[in-house]
């Protein structure tokens, strides 16, 4: 493992120098919202704040193209068509700066459905492979965050390959991975091993500030139980307004949706697109049948709750719940659903 020390008000330097042979995402501040976007030499040094939304769409974009293709027609024969199709799957090299722990822990249960399935998802592996993660562990937890409670912490290293703690006067940066170790290396950073008490003392303290733990593991059998409990559902999403805030803002939420456009400059030309889906939504699960297997609200509040309490303990191979307790969901929903709340009751008996 290497450590080395970053002194603060050398920050933008580094990322500058970071930012010429890679793209670096860092959170900025824009209105009230703490949102990633590119990082360039002579911004000034990025908000070190947890985002509003959470960085997966640096590995899964909210909007992408999947295939591009061109129709072309035989002048000499008008029936005559051949299809031309181009994937871009390439990747940029980029290092996604200052995500929190419970970020890079999503990224973890993300890799269960687009990497480890029957199919890997060659969009997603490509840019999973060409990031880098800097993790910076959390010192100032708030009341809705909950990451120790599902298996992580303040300055949990999964899915990381660097944690930076902040220190007096900087930064400790620890490689996680051989990924984060050779950045490390060509960094040029003094060794920060004599800061490293310090860094561990920040992080204790900030896993105190935690809301204490509660006992989760029956989630997955409780819930089990509670599946044709729909007078309890109903009454657990009562206020839902369907708006979808809880799953965008998620770093686990995966659902997507398909559509083709036609390109506007040529009438035989097009692409076709993956954008963020939500299963809050009532077109989700809208077969084109017109049947919709998960109709009312309450149905697909179970489905998310469930999904993130007990169907991922069956299906991501340590068993692990895929809510990381980055409070986001219950920082904004606008009606104050509170999934810590529901999971709590359906384990009551
Ligand atoms: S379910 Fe809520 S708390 Fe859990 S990871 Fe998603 S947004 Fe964060
Ligand atoms: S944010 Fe709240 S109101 Fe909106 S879909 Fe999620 S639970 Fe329902």
């Amino acid at each position: 493992m290497t450590t080395c020390f970053l002194a603060s008000d050398g920050l933008a330097s580094w990322l500058a120098k970071s930012a010429q042979t890679r793209r670096v995402l860092a959170p900025h501040k824009e209105g009230k919202a703490v949102l990633f976007r590119e990082w360039k030499e002579g911004d000034p040094a990025p908000e070190l704040a947890k985002s509003t939304i959470s960085p997966k769409g640096a590995i899964i974009p909210a909007c992408e193209t999947l295939v591009k293709y061109q129709i072309t027609k035989d002048p000499e024969n008008l029936s005559k068509r051949s299809l031309a199709l181009a994937a871009p799957t390439e990747a940029t090299p980029t290092v996604l700066f200052g995500c929190r722990s419970c970020d890079a822990r999503g990224l973890v249960a993300l890799d269960t459905p687009y990497l480890k399935g029957k199919f890997k998802d060659p969009y997603y592996a490509a840019r999973r492979e060409a990031t880098l993660i800097v993790t910076r562990t959390c010192d100032s937890p708030t009341h809705t965050c909950f990451c120790t409670w599902v298996g992580g912490g303040p300055a949990s290293p999964e899915g990381s390959d660097v944690l930076m703690t902040t220190v007096d006067g900087g930064y400790v940066l620890e490689s996680v991975t051989d990924k984060g170790e050779a950045f490390l290396k060509e960094s040029g950073l003094p060794d920060g091993a004599d800061k490293m008490d310090e860094a561990r003392k920040t992080r204790t303290e900030a896993a105190k500030k935690v809301p204490a733990r509660p006992d989760l593991s029956k989630a997955p059998e409780r819930l089990k139980a509670r599946f044709n409990d729909m007078a309890f559902w109903v009454a657990q999403t009562s206020k839902c307004l369907s708006c979808g805030a809880c799953t965008y803002m998620c770093p686990t939420c995966q659902c997507f949706n398909i559509s083709d456009e036609g390109d506007a400059s040529s009438e035989q030309g097009g692409r076709r697109l993956r954008s963020w889906d939500y299963c809050m939504s009532p077109m989700f699960t809208r077969e084109a049948s017109g049947h919709n297997p998960r109709m009312a609200k309450a149905q697909r509040m179970r489905n998310r709750v469930s999904h993130k309490y007990w169907y991922s303990t069956e299906t991501i191979e340590d068993g692990r719940f895929s809510c990381t307790g980055c409070g986001r969901c219950v920082a904004q929903c606008p009606v104050s659903l509170d999934i810590r709340e529901i999971v709590q009751k359906a384990i009551e008996e």
